[in-house]
């Protein structure tokens, strides 16, 4: 049996004027340290990780990943060293992020920006793993199949009934579970969080198709909900967070689950949903994002109260 998050029906005056149901899946309370897409991405490579005998869990991401950070806790949790490799340069204090990673037992490892390009390359991989004791090895975002076999249970735990699902995307990998757990019912829609997410239909293609050996047509790409690329915002997506925090008690993430909520209210208020649609909007969690926030641009969480 999958794990079940509770549904949270939004109310909005919004809404009920449109005639569309909107739900938020609570997948950031799934797992404490370890929320929302982060968990079901790598409860079933923990398992291989042990299975294989592993005892080193290595990987990649940048300074403020979401990604690092959970592997840092599961390894801490699950018994595993282990190693982050993270893009660019070390940089003294650590932030909040990568000195969380480090206070859960995380050894960090630095890799230039030319030596970061190559973390998808196997020979690397090879080189690399080289230098850790019984490694296992996870990829940037934690995006595989095992993963995407984890996503899958996001949409098999929902007990309602649905007609579309949203979800942020960074590589794709939960979107890709998502697409594949649905099987074709429903309509997905993906946000991706940086900008030209264009690419990521491919990669989502390539994902699902691996995963279960079928395309499906029943999903999109929303690109348009970026607000300036990856780790960027405006003050707009900043009033929404907020107003958001204000009307349902829900923290929002601003790097990705704002970005996608914000998504989902402009296309209701362009008519894009027919009456009467009932969407369930995914919270994959990441709100650790908020003290890379507060270091990086003096916003702390006091600017929702
Ligand atoms: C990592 C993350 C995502 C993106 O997941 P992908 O599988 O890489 O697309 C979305 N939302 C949150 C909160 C995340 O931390």
């Amino acid at each position: 049996m999958p794990e079940v998050s509770p549904l949270q029906i939004l109310q909005d005056p919004l809404l009920t004027q449109k005639g569309v149901e909107v739900a938020v899946l609570r997948e950031d309370l799934l797992h404490p340290g370890i929320p929302g897409n982060k968990w079901r991405k790598l409860h079933y490579n923990l398992q291989a990780a042990r299975a294989q005998g592993a005892e080193t869990l290595v990987t990649f991401g940048g300074a403020f990943s979401n990604h690092i950070a959970a592997v840092a806790v599961a390894g801490k949790e699950f018994g595993f060293a282990t190693i982050g490799y993270i893009r660019g340069e070390e940089t003294r204090p650590l932030n909040p992020t990568l000195q969380f990673a480090t206070d859960c037992g995380m050894h960090l490892r630095y890799l230039s920006r030319a030596e970061y390009r190559l973390r998808a390359e196997a020979r690397f991989h090879a080189e690399i793993l080289k230098t850790a004791p019984k490694p296992y090895l996870l990829p940037e975002g934690g995006t595989n199949l095992l993963a995407v076999k984890g996503c899958t249970e996001i949409v098999t735990g929902i007990q309602e009934p649905w007609d579309v699902l949203c979800v942020a995307a960074g590589t794709g990998g939960t979107l890709a579970g998502i697409v594949a757990g649905a099987a074709g019912k429903g309509k997905i829609i993906g946000f991706p969080a940086l900008k030209g997410g264009e690419f990521l239909a491919k990669e989502v293609t390539e994902l699902v198709q691996a995963y279960t050996g079928q395309t499906y047509t029943n999903w999109e790409l929303q690109t348009g909900y970026h607000f300036g690329g990856y780790a960027k915002h405006t003050p707009e997506l900043l009033t929404f967070i907020r107003q958001f925090y204000q009307k349902h008690a829900i923290l929002l993430d601003p790097v990705y689950t704002g970005k996608m909520l914000h998504g989902v209210f402009d296309l209701i208020r362009q008519d894009y949903f027919p009456v009467g649609t009932k969407v369930v909007a995914v919270h994959t969690g990441g709100q650790q994002g908020w003290a890379g926030y507060a270091q990086r641009y003096g916003l702390t969480l006091d600017f929702l109260i």
